[in-house]
């Protein structure tokens, strides 16, 4: 039994069975603390960890968001979920060149994970939540973090809860699922209040559908494969689809202009992702199978490029991002 296993047996003995969202609560939260799992030797690679190419596009996306809106000096560079902060490492690139001087803003819960942020980005300063970032104009990127965050289940208006059933963990009840998720909502309705307060943009990155509709979308993701959502509690990446007709909905009664959603793929090629992989060939040709590989798993659509959806967020102010008008 895993550390954290034990600790829900005992809880469910004391409490009673435990929502789905308080279990994917409790094991990300322990999943994260305890270890940095991006990577081949990890438990899952994300898009700026594939390639440099996708944050240098973020970075030069928000650089074009911020310049064509009158380049405020006060405006702060700020990310959610940051992983190993290769991200913000590439993004911060292309907007330090285009003249961005501002401040760098991580929400981060992982003392882990900070700790391997604090390499790649020294400046930077860290926050717990969204609503402690301060009141300046934002330049936001959050990639796979909606999905982290824990969702409700309901199945015939009954919330779904996890009991145990001869010493495993099982599920209450089956049926049809409708997910919601408070910790989404809150984090989009903080970044629409701030975007409609102080000015910026946010791109929200994830994978995920366009209509709300039923279905259980939990997965849990160990070493590259799918593993049984209640196996190894803490000790592999528990996620949800990211329901994104709820997340402009409360963006939008937030304050915040919503753009279109549109795929990874159709994204980074409006973009000039394949201009950008061409140019990174020619200077490094030794490299150039690799790259042509790595666009591929960015953008076509039996890789990442149609699963993952993009959808940007902004003061009404501010001018609208490239790719997504
Ligand atoms: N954006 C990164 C990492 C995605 S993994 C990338 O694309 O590579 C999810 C990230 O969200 C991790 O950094 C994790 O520690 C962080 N995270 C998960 N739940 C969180 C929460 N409630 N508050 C802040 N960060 C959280």
């Amino acid at each position: 039994m895993t550390p954290l296993e034990r600790a829900l047996h005992e809880r469910i003995k004391a409490e009673g069975p435990i929502t789905v969202e308080a279990y994917m609560e409790a094991c990300n939260a322990y999943y994260y603390a305890t270890r940095d799992p991006l990577g081949a030797d990890g438990d899952f690679t994300t898009a700026p960890e594939i390639s440099q190419m996708f944050g240098e596009l973020v970075g030069a996306a928000l650089a074009d968001c911020w310049t064509r809106s009158g380049a405020p000096d006060n405006a702060i560079y700020v990310e959610l979920g940051p992983g190993r902060g290769t991200l913000a490492a590439d993004a911060l690139r292309v907007l330090r060149a285009a003249g961005f001087r501002g401040a760098v803003h991580l929400v981060e819960t992982s003392p882990t994970l900070r700790e391997a942020q604090r390499q790649s980005l020294p400046e930077a300063i860290w926050h717990d939540e969204i609503a402690s970032l301060p009141g300046e104009p934002i330049l936001l990127v959050a990639n796979e973090f909606l999905d982290a965050l824990p969702i409700r289940q309901h199945v015939g208006g009954i919330e779904r809860k996890v009991s145990t059933v001869g010493g495993a963990l099982a599920f209450d009840r089956d049926g049809e699922v409708v997910e919601t998720s408070p910790a989404r909502e809150a984090a989009v309705r903080a970044i629409a209040s701030h975007l409609a307060a102080h000015g910026g943009i946010a791109l929200i990155i994830d994978y995920g559908h366009e209509r709300s509709a039923p279905g259980d979308t939990v997965q849990a993701v160990r070493a590259h494969r799918y593993a049984p959502v209640l196996e190894q509690p803490g000790e592999q990446d528990l996620t949800a689809h990211v329901d994104f007709e709820a997340v402009a909905r409360i963006a939008g009664e937030g304050g915040a202009a919503v753009t279109p959603l549109v795929t990874q793929g159709d994204w980074l090629r409006a973009l000039g992702i394949e201009a950008r992989a061409d140019s990174l060939a020619r200077t490094n040709p030794d490299r150039a199978a690799e790259i042509s590989a790595t666009l591929q798993r960015l953008t076509a659509p039996q890789a990442m490029g149609d699963l993952f959806k993009v959808i940007a967020l902004h003061a009404p102010a501010w001018a609208a991002p490239a790719g997504l008008v």
